[in-house]
């Protein structure tokens, strides 16, 4: 699969997903125009992209800015012409989506508006979208397939449901668009060498960012939420997906996006088909950094379902993309990442 000459417009690119699939992209030969506008990342990502990058290093080019900014946005397309839009950019936590619900619809919300106009203006109608399984609320079946409802029970999954809603309005408008909705599952894990990973910043919310710090004795304990689910060990289940598998992703989404004009606006699921509970995820970190994981059961928490898991035939059958790495591949290398670099980004050299 190859992306030779093909130039991507990436948003959000220093984030976790971002920094990973910009990598990728340029491994498959594309050049990478990325921007992001730090309110959750670091500058010095940049600096590890282009380590990891090597001599492909050149073939990437970062702007500072916001997807609200569509001067700055104007510009940069003024200037280069783009084959796809890579779109990550956005606020991404649920509980601070309650907390503030207008810097989440403005952010995620009006920002995309403004970069969709920016791409119609320069005729660029390409876009692979960052979406999530968050749209499919609190679902009532398991594995979820694309055609599962969608019903968002946060703010930050009304944000992600109702940019949905606008792709597919967009796409039915006009039908020179050609849109690819993934929806992620668990992304977790890092860079195979240990040199690209998360950073949250802050008391992290999400599981395995939290194992991590447990682990490395930066908290005392984990809180697992509710031991009393319908599942095997009580716990409640997840489908976990390598950051890079997830990012071969997001190649396969652009290379099916350019080669299909009758597109539309298409859902795509990406996870790995398989489920894992908290308490094997624990288990498997453990195994993979050596370290214990100390926890104790506390009642569930407000939103969460029993189970996770995506319906991969779609991804399959549309991509030809399959997820390659298992749980222990996954905890490796979030270890890896975490051992070398234990206060992230902000680790000194
Ligand atoms: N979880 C937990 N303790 C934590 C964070 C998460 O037990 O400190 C559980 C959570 O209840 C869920 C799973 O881990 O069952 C994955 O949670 P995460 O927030 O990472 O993802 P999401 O809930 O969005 O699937």
């Amino acid at each position: 699969m190859s992306l030779a000459g093909k130039n991507i417009f990436v948003t959000g690119g220093l984030g976790f997903i971002g920094s990973h699939t910009v990598l990728v992209l340029l491994e498959h030969g594309a050049t990478v125009h990325l921007i992001d506008n730090m309110s959750n990342s670091f500058e010095r990502v940049f600096e590890h992209m282009k380590k990891l990058a090597g001599d492909k290093a050149d073939k990437m080019k970062f702007t500072k800015c916001d997807i609200n900014d569509k001067e700055t946005l104007t510009k940069i397309f003024e200037k280069e012409t783009f084959d796809c839009v890579i779109h990550f950019a956005g606020y991404k936590a649920v509980g601070e989506s309650v907390d503030k619900p207008l810097e989440y619809y403005h952010n995620n919300f009006v920002g995309t508006v403004i970069l969709l106009e920016v791409m119609r203006q320069f005729k660029c109608k390409n876009m692979v979208f960052s979406s999530s399984c968050t749209v499919y609320g609190l679902p009532e079946e398991v594995p979820i397939t694309e055609s599962a409802p969608l019903k968002a029970i946060s703010p930050y999954g009304r944000t992600k449901l109702f940019q949905e809603d606008m792709f597919r309005d967009l796409a039915v408008s006009d039908k020179e668009w050609r849109i690819l909705l993934l929806r992620y599952f668990n992304p977790i894990g890092a860079h195979p060498s240990g040199d690209l990973g998360e950073h949250p910043v802050g008391i992290p919310n999400n599981l395995m960012p939290y194992i991590q710090q447990v682990a490395l004795g930066q908290r005392e304990f984990l809180r697992v939420f509710g031991n009393d689910y319908p599942t095997p060990d009580g716990t409640a289940v997840r489908d976990y997906i390598h950051v890079m598998d997830l990012a071969e992703g997001h190649v396969s989404a652009v290379v099916k996006t350019l080669a299909t004009p009758d597109l539309g606006c298409t859902p795509i699921n990406l996870g790995t088909g398989t489920g894992s509970s908290v308490l094997e995820m624990i288990k498997a970190f453990e195994g993979a950094s050596g370290k214990k994981v100390e926890y104790r059961l506390v009642d569930r928490r407000a939103g969460d379902s029993v189970a996770v898991w995506a319906a991969t035939e779609t991804a399959e059958k549309q991509l030809g993309w399959k997820s390659k790495y298992n749980v222990d591949d996954m905890c490796k290398h979030q270890w890896a990442w975490a051992s070398k670099y234990p206060q992230g980004y902000e680790t000194p050299l």
